[in-house]
């Protein structure tokens, strides 16, 4: 049970049926690791710690930028030449100091991918580069943890619930494949990005990282995970579609690994 400030904080999740107070306890006892604290890691860091995720594990190794502020809500222009990570904690520590956080200033690899997603219930990848995608989707394979993987570009988007280490269910890279993916954020810089476009991927992150999470607590709510799932948020249309990802049996990262 939480405690009397905690349930006011929390009043307009727990009044809704689908979250109630076993749907908020569990999301207060949930940790969630951010892989990226840019255009989409900034509004879902607000989201999750606006929904009292109890534990936040960000990872970036990247310093803000003048050029971030378009749509990096978390960040002002203080701090400017700052750590990423460092500038989030910052932003954390203001907003609510019942939050567990630990940060990490370094980008996730293969190497320290074990250690940096150890204990998260749930990683939403929300950083700027195909390589880091995979190696985070290879390293929740193999940890068996699910992953919300959020990409944006220009008035493009998509979110994408991923379980790879379940039988039958496809991890990310049964959904790009191998190879270099042009359509990625790694264009961003000269491709653009509407600011706002930024903001609804991430906030759509958030939310589908609290279904998840409610739905792996078995409290709830708002219906099941939607692995597989790859929802496309067009925002010239603008317009929402949902493809379902089908498992590669020849994929390297989950084809041998489960089913
Ligand atoms: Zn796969």
């Amino acid at each position: 049970m939480l405690p009397p400030e905690r349930l006011d904080r929390f009043a307009r999740h727990i009044v809704l049926p689908e979250i109630g107070g076993a749907g908020q306890a569990a999301l207060t006892q949930a940790s969630v690791a951010l892989i990226g604290l840019g255009g989409i890691g900034s509004p879902a860091l607000q989201y999750l710690a606006g929904a009292g995720i109890g534990r936040l594990v960000l990872v970036d190794d990247d310093r803000v930028d003048g050029s971030n502020l378009q749509r990096q809500t978390i960040y002002t222009e203080r701090d400017v030449g700052h750590g990423k990570t460092v500038a989030a904690h910052r932003w954390l520590d203001n907003f609510d100091r019942e939050l567990t956080v630990s940060i990490r200033d370094d980008r996730l690899t293969p190497s320290n991918a074990a250690e940096l997603l150890a204990n998260a219930d749930l990683v939403l990848d929300g950083c700027d580069n195909f390589a880091t995608r995979l190696a985070v989707s290879d390293a929740c394979v193999a940890q068996r943890i699910p992953l919300l993987s959020a990409a944006v570009g220009r008035f493009q988007g998509q979110v994408g619930a991923f379980a790879g280490h379940l039988p039958d269910q496809p991890c990310y890279r049964c959904y790009v494949g191998d190879a270099f993916d042009a359509e990625d954020c790694d264009t961003c810089a000269e491709d653009g990005v509407l600011g706002a476009m930024a903001g609804w991927v991430g906030c759509f992150a958030a939310m589908q990282a609290v279904r998840v999470l409610l739905a792996m607590s078995g409290t709830g709510g708002m219906g099941d995970a939607q692995w597989g799932k790859l929802h496309l948020l067009d925002g010239l249309a603008p317009s929402m579609r949902t493809l379902t990802i089908a498992r590669d049996p020849g994929c390297r990262s989950c084809g041998g690994a489960a089913g």
